[in-house]
């Protein structure tokens, strides 16, 4: 997806924290701060330390960190990657405030190594997540290289807007209480977690439906039309992220008692589901007859 190369970005809810770039002194590995962060927060998939080989070194970011100040058009956003983020959140707040008007806005901590969050200290192995004690989504984007290398996303623009949408999905799930499910019931294939998942996957769906309607402050457009390469691209994404998928890759079997966040075909299947109609009241997964049932 590309963004209108005028369009104004500059007031994008998104900042940048962390500890990286050897400032912190929050050690980074697999410390208690982490495990219980985990439990916690909503990620984007998989076990953090699956995903990362778990063998608690650090995360090295090769991102191009950029002052988010100076991402100020869409063209910004079309060239970098943390303008990218600013300027996606611009398009998710203008969709869901005229959705859920009365939901709190969030905003994105863009971070490198390891961040203090309300949730509790976190490193870049947990991947995304969104902290619903502070309501705020956290991302260091050296994960999307991993998306495409190590997990076999496609590495298009959109399957980063994807993610970012996914995980504003989960902070509208805080407004509306369908989070809880997700602690009630933590893992199997049908299981509250699962649900919560799909339903952040095809809340993305519902704003990707219509993200070309949205404005910047001054009433231009944002984006550009979507093609089909977007939409594969945003497949290309929810598809590496099932737990099968990941299990395939990490430890060679799949194991659904432990899924977390659905398969891959569920995935792509509820993001599609929410594109389609572009209705996130299509997406009451928390309450279909199955997960299958998209
Ligand atoms: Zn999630």
């Amino acid at each position: 997806m590309t963004f209108r190369e005028n369009a104004n970005i500059g007031s994008g809810r998104a900042s940048r924290g962390g500890r990286g770039g050897g400032g912190g002194g929050l050690a980074v590995g697999g410390g208690i701060g982490t495990l219980l962060l985990a439990l916690v927060v909503m990620m984007f998939g998989g076990n953090p330390g699956d995903l990362l080989g778990g063998d608690g070194g650090s995360t090295q970011s090769t991102a191009q960190n950029v002052d988010l100040a100076e991402c100020q058009t869409g063209a910004d956003a079309n060239e970098n990657v943390d303008c990218r983020m600013k300027a996606t959140m611009l398009s998710l707040e203008d969709y869901w405030t005229g959705v859920a008007p009365d939901a709190e806005l969030t905003q994105a901590i863009l971070f490198s190594g390891a961040v203090d969050t309300g949730c509790g200290q976190a490193t870049s192995q947990v991947g995304p997540f969104y902290c619903p004690v502070d309501g705020t989504i956290y991302l260091d984007t050296a994960f999307f290289q991993q998306l495409e290398g190590q997990l076999g996303a496609d590495g298009g623009n959109f399957s980063q807007m994807y993610v970012l949408a996914h995980e504003y999905g989960h902070h509208i799930q805080n407004y509306t209480g369908a989070l809880r499910a997700s602690q009630q019931d933590a893992q199997g294939p049908e299981s509250g977690a699962v649900r919560v998942e799909l339903q952040a996957d095809c809340f993305a769906g519902a704003w990707a439906g219509n993200a070309t309607r949205t404005e910047d402050p001054d009433g231009n457009t944002l984006l550009e039309p979507l093609s089909r390469e977007d939409i594969e691209s945003a497949l290309s994404a929810a598809s590496a992220v099932g737990d099968d998928s990941i299990q395939e890759r990490m430890q060679g079997q799949v194991t659904p008692h432990t899924w977390t966040h659905g398969s891959s075909e569920q995935r792509m299947g509820w993001f599609m589901r929410g594109y389609e109609s572009g209705d996130p009241n299509q997406c009451d997964v928390l309450n279909a007859g199955s997960v299958d049932d998209y």
